[in-house]
């Protein structure tokens, strides 16, 4: 392993901003990516109420810090306090890293391309033409569902308990991908017959963070060759995962994403992909021994 680098007047800050953020784990993976490729640069987290969400991004230019994640609670309500959104901002309607460009700070979402990329890596999934269940419709699914879109889904079912919230979803999405199929519904309109079309499952709800199963989902109608992708990372194996492989599905939990996610910002900050799995074993170190409750 390398050497820490000293903090000196040189080295560049970046951090994430969240209410609260102590569990953030992309502290430990910047800062493991960082010191594995020599850059002279340190990640701190930086506790910021809502109300001082304003002040904080002055802060970011008053100090010219060069980039920053962003987190519950101010995904959203950082947007109108940028200078620049990127596509992928505008199309979730978030924000989760912003770069300081130039003297520009700019906004920009990359946990939908982190979904994509992981559900390639780490469940095996080819998306284009692909049938999606997209369970939630949050502000994870909104970063996913136009990742989705993208990537070339042939359709995605949007299922959320809050009906509302899946047709805004839905309604959005659809204006920037007509050639995508967009449908939503409550739980309580699943039944087998779609369930048993679909080829992916995603799970963008909170479910499952206190080891709570999602009401009114089963996964008994899903045809074998489906699987299942748990946003939620820890902690692991979460009901659903248990679930899906009960049921004789491939699964996997949302670490993968996170570090995906992680990797892009990385590349948006230093122009330069992180060495290759360095944030996942950081994160793996960390998330040993978090038990299900
Ligand atoms: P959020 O904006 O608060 O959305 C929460 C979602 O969960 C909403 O769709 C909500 O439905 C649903 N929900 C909450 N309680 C429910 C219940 N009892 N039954 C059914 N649905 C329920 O949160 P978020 O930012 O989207 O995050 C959602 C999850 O994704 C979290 O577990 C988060 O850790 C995870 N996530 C993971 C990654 C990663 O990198 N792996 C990245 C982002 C998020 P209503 O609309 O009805 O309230």
């Amino acid at each position: 392993m390398n050497q820490p680098i000293p903090v000196t007047g040189k080295t560049r800050v970046y951090g994430i901003l969240g209410f609260p953020v102590t569990h953030s784990l992309s502290p430990c993976m910047q800062n493991a990516a960082m010191q594995a490729a020599g850059i002279d640069g340190i990640y701190v987290p930086f506790s910021v109420s809502p109300a001082e969400l304003a002040d904080a991004v002055a802060g970011l230019r008053a100090l010219q810090l060069q980039g920053v994640n962003v987190t519950i609670p101010h995904k959203s309500v950082i947007m109108p306090l940028l200078d620049e959104l990127a596509p992928s901002a505008r199309e979730a309607a978030a924000v989760n890293t912003v770069v300081w460009s130039s003297g520009r700070l700019v906004g920009h979402n990359t946990d939908g391309d982190g979904l994509v990329v992981s559900l390639g890596r780490d469940l095996g999934v080819t998306l284009p033409g692909k049938a999606v269940l997209l369970v939630g419709a949050g502000g994870a699914a909104c970063g996913a569902l136009p990742a989705l879109c993208r990537a070339g889904v042939r359709s995605v079912l949007v299922v959320n308990r809050t009906l509302p919230a899946a047709e805004a979803l839905v309604r959005r999405c659809a204006e920037l991908y007509p050639a995508t199929e967009l449908h939503c519904c409550g739980f309580d309109g699943l039944d087998a017959g779609l369930l048993g079309g679909v080829d992916l499952l995603i799970n963008a709800t909170s479910r499952g963070m206190a080891g709570e199963k999602i009401e009114g989902l089963s996964l008994a109608h899903l045809p074998d060759h489906a699987r299942v992708y748990d946003m939620v990372y820890a902690p692991v194996p979460t009901p659903l995962l248990e679930e899906a492989r009960r049921c004789g599905l491939s699964a996997v939990d949302g670490r993968g994403m996170l570090v995906a996610q992680g990797e892009r910002a990385f590349c948006l900050w230093h122009g330069q992909e992180p060495p290759s799995g360095v944030m996942g074993a950081a994160l793996a170190n960390l998330l040993q021994g978090v038990a299900k409750p």
